[in-house]
């Protein structure tokens, strides 16, 4: 980990928090260049009714068109699915900050062996957050999962 890691985590963290506060799922994502937001965003599947707009997706609509990702780092406070790990390697991301993989993981491997840098940061708030919500909304939690 990088000093900035911490911080940009953090941020994701605060947009996790928000989409709990707005009643939807508690993930939220930074795509960082440099140290440097590029955006942020948060998991909107209920905010929005779109299955798709997971934290990272959200994050990375938001930071709109990029003419490369290979400087970037992108940040999310829950271990990333398939679908927002194909879409890292899609656009080659060469790094992922992920706050926590206890309530939610397994992509991580797949990811480094694609040649992913993967951190695995198991910071306290972003567990907390989450398993808040698993024990509040599990049948939410199980459709964000597929489950
Ligand atoms: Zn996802």
């Amino acid at each position: 980990m990088i000093p900035e890691d911490t911080r940009l985590l953090h941020i994701a963290y605060e947009e996790a928090l928000a989409g709990y506060n707005e009643g939807g799922c508690p993930i939220g994502s930074v795509l960082a260049r440099g140290g440097e937001v590029i955006a942020r965003g948060r998991n909107q599947r209920v905010q929005k009714g779109d299955p798709i707009a997971h934290g990272e997706m959200d994050a990375l609509r938001n930071a709109g068109r990029q003419k490369t990702y290979r400087d970037t780092t992108l940040y999310t406070s829950l271990s990333p699915c398939m679908m927002c790990s194909g879409t890292i390697l899609q656009f080659g991301i060469p790094r992922v900050v992920i706050g926590e993989n206890t309530n939610f993981g397994g992509n991580e491997t797949f990811l480094r062996s694609k040649g992913v840098e993967v951190i695995i940061v198991n910071d306290p708030d972003c567990i907390d957050l989450m398993k808040r919500f698993i024990t509040e909304k599990p049948e939410l939690w199980a459709e964000d999962i597929a489950e």
